[in-house]
């Protein structure tokens, strides 16, 4: 930590937490691009997931236990995005970040759709995939029935 925090005290610092598909992604992207990352995972195996390019350090431990989250130095973070596969981790990591450190930006992921709208007032922002996904078929349908409706009427 301390190498992290002298090299680059003065830049951003994102903390992902959960080091699953879409966590060990966002930190390689960020790393390849020259972000300052830090990964949490409660499973040290999750970690393998990231590329050999990653030039970020990773922590092994349960987000949601403050003593993990200090060792990240989240006081520190600019960035916190919550990724694990339990809503309940990412809404808890959330409010700490936002409430207890006062972090700028903060991230969640949310399976589910039904609580992602109640935490825009706490500044957090929340992405659900399985809404993203619906308005994503969604633009692919109205593309389809756009060009089928085009070609019908060049037929005609
Ligand atoms: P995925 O479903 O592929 O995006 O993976 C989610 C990741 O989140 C897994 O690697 C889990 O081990 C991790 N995870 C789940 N809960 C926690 C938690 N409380 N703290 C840290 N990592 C977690």
């Amino acid at each position: 930590m301390e190498l992290l925090m002298d090299k680059k005290a003065d830049e951003d610092y994102t903390i992902v937490i959960g080091c699953g598909r879409l966590g060990a992604n966002l930190a390689n992207t960020l790393s390849d691009a020259g972000g300052n990352v830090l990964i949490i995972d409660k499973n040290k195996d999750a970690f393998r997931k990231l590329s050999p390019s990653f030039g970020g350090l990773s922590i092994t431990g349960d987000a949601t236990d403050l003593d993990v989250l200090q060792e990240a130095q989240i006081s520190k973070a600019s960035v916190v995005v919550a990724v694990s596969n339990s809503d309940n981790a990412n809404i808890m990591v959330a409010q700490i970040a936002r409430e207890l450190f006062h972090i700028r930006r903060v991230i969640a992921r949310l399976y589910d759709p039904e609580r992602e709208c109640v935490y825009g007032e706490f500044g957090i922002d929340t992405i659900c995939p399985a809404v993203l996904s619906a308005k994503e078929i969604d633009k692919i349908l109205a593309e389809t029935s756009l060009s089928k409706d085009s070609s019908q009427e060049e037929k005609q």
